[in-house]
């Protein structure tokens, strides 16, 4: 702010001083006017110095001393050449100079004006964003070498999302034959560098059409209005190309949850900007042809404005590649690179665990580049050793906290447990991956797929739902002991609470709470039994956990092992999940 102050000050007193200069010339000291006569006399005399000769009926000249004069003109011809041999200069000030001279007047004014004008928009972009980013928005579709599904590597579900999207834009007109409207906007969330850039660039490559990148921060940092019409400016050159893919990165700068408080609430910027984009995608007749994506590192942060039905509904969470999906990134940024037989990619992708495909990517490449230095003609282990250092520095410490043996250990118990307790329990419940690569969330992950949505819970589907979230901590605890239990815990927890209050408050499912509505004793003002409640909350979470506590210990063989091969795998799909489970019975059966 203060840098912008002086800035404008110092461009003003710059402009005054051209004004002043261009006002003195043109208002200099009036010349004196003498006859013809006398003009003739002192050029006679040597008295005058140069004569500025113009085509009209006046002349100007000046004094030896100074001095100028003006006087009548009548002679034109031959004028030149008599004042030169009596040693006067002349210079000859046609109209054309005349005029060229105020239009140089003119043009330094109006460069002048540019640069008053550059000054005042990055001052006040840089009172407003608070740093002088000036950035220009493309909104023409990226001329680069097109990019495809052969250029991304692993995440195999997001990329399975994404065909859907594809088919539609290579044939709308099938899908309007049907009545079928699909999704106009569709956010991808994840990490950074896990490739939804890349991945939203693809499906613009695949279904061959033009690929227009905005990013969010972009529309925000700018005068009131400005945002909002440029989002306007975009769909209109985008839809004047027909269909297309128009991404949109880090679209929680211009969608995050309003903050409610401080400033009552609401950045009028931000919201003009959003309310410009909604307007738009929601002008869209169906089956035009334009894919919205939005790319943004956490899906909990967005406006839930931004994710209503008929605008960004789709979501598809690109996440950090488990050892397969690195492999598979190793390899593609392997290609034309020559690799030395001793390189094992795969074990190279055991030891990246944590990694990002961007980080996998620069590993490749600072591996080729001490190659290049050493230059014996192929890439050797020891260069994408000494490259994992180097990328590794070059990580916040934070993250290379995360790469911890102990760490992924007891998340791969953590998950385990869910799992078995899930298959030992509710098996009409489906568990769609185990994972220990940690979400957005936080912490591992573990997907159930939940039987479709019933319009009754029966109670033992709830305090099955209860167990299994207790599961986590309750094989933490069997395999390390009660002082090593985690803060992996917490969300389970949560949930656990939650639904458990549920049955007791008010589904008149707890045992000795009867079949009340707690809700309603409350609102009416009896709020004594709350003790009760909570005594019974504890007591019958406490003997859930000493349930699934015993359910794991009794299958201590089979938590290991699943344990083991997250440990290995990071990722086990369901088949897999079930083989260790049948293997291990079948081993028990013949010990
Ligand atoms: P994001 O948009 O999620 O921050 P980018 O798409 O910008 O990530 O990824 C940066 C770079 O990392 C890509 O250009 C590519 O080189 C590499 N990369 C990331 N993920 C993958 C992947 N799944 N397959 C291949 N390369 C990847
Ligand atoms: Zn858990």
């Amino acid at each position: 702010m203060r840098t912008a102050k002086k800035m404008s000050i110092l461009a003003s007193i710059l402009l005054l001083a051209i004004i002043g200069y261009y006002i003195y010339l043109y208002f200099e000291p009036d010349p004196q006017r003498i006859s013809y006569n006398e003009f003739i006399t002192a050029v006679d005399e040597g008295k005058v110095a140069k004569v500025y000769l113009d085509d009209g009926d006046m002349l100007k000249g000046e004094f030896q001393d100074g001095s100028q004069f003006i006087t009548d003109n009548p002679r034109k011809e031959g004028f030149k050449e008599e004042l030169l041999k009596k040693g006067v200069a002349v210079d000859e000030m046609s109209r054309r100079t005349q005029i060229r001279d105020t239009g140089s007047f003119l043009i330094t004014m109006g460069v002048f004006a540019g640069f008053l004008y550059f000054l005042s928009t990055k001052t006040v972009r840089q009172a407003q964003g608070g740093m002088g980013k000036i950035s220009s928005i493309s909104v023409y579709p990226e001329e680069e070498k097109k990019v495809t599904f052969d250029d991304v590597a692993g995440m195999d579900e997001a990329r399975e999302s994404m065909r859907e999207i594809i088919d539609f834009l290579k044939n709308p007109e099938k899908y309007a034959r049907y009545g079928a409207r699909l999704p106009r906007g569709i956010i991808l969330y994840g990490p950074p560098g896990t490739g939804k850039t890349l991945l939203a660039k693809s499906v613009a490559g695949e279904a061959d059409v033009p690929f227009y990148a905005v990013s969010g921060s972009d529309f925000v940092q700018v005068y009131v209005g400005v945002g909002a019409g440029r989002i306007r400016d975009l769909f209109k050159k985008a839809r004047e190309n027909g269909k297309c893919v128009i991404f949109i990165d880090e679209i929680d700068a211009l969608g995050k949850k309003r903050d409610r408080g401080i400033d009552g609430g609401g950045n009028d910027e931000r919201d003009q900007t959003l309310n410009a984009l909604l307007a738009e995608m929601s002008g869209f007749k169906d089956n035009e042809g334009i894919v919205v994506i939005g790319a943004t590192n956490r899906l909990d942060v967005l406006d839930p404005a931004l994710l209503r039905p008929g605008r960004f509904d789709r979501h598809i969470e690109v996440g950090l590649p488990d050892v397969k999906g690195r492999y598979e990134i190793l390899k593609l940024h392997s290609r034309g690179k020559p690799l030395s037989k001793n390189v094992d990619l795969y074990k190279v992708a055991q030891q990246t665990v944590y990694f990002s495909g961007a980080k996998l990517e620069s590993l490749m490449n600072e591996a080729a580049i001490l190659a290049a230095k050493r230059d014996s003609g192929f890439i050797e282990q020891a260069d994408i050793d000494k490259a994992f250092y180097i990328v590794i520095a070059g990580l916040e410490k934070k993250d290379r906290s995360t790469i911890d043996r102990m760490d992924r250990e007891v998340t791969a118990f953590h998950e385990a447990g869910h799992a078995l307790v899930t298959k030992l329990i509710a098996p009409q419940h489906r568990v769609s991956k185990v994972t220990i690569i940690p979400n957005t969330k936080g912490m591992g992950g573990f997907s159930m797929n939940i039987p479709p949505d019933r319009m009754y819970y029966r109670k033992r589907d709830m305090e099955s739902s209860i167990k299994i979230a207790l599961a986590g901590r309750a094989a933490e605890e069997i395999t390390f002991g009660q002082d090593n239990i985690t803060t992996g815990a917490s969300n389970d927890l949560e949930r656990a609470t939650e639904t458990l209050l549920d049955m007791i408050r008010r589904l008149g499912m707890g045992k000795g709470t009867g079949l009340l509505n707690y809700d309603v004793l409350y609102s009416n003002g009896i709020r004594q039994v709350s003790d009760e409640v909570l005594a019974q909350c504890k007591q019958t979470m406490e003997s859930y956990y000493e349930e699934v506590k015993s359910l794991l210990l009794m299958h201590r063989d089979v938590l290991k092992a699943v344990a083991t091969a997250l440990l290995e795998k990071e990722t086990l799909d369901e088949e897999e999940l079930d083989r260790i489970i049948t293997e291990c019975h079948k081993r028990r059966v013949t010990a």
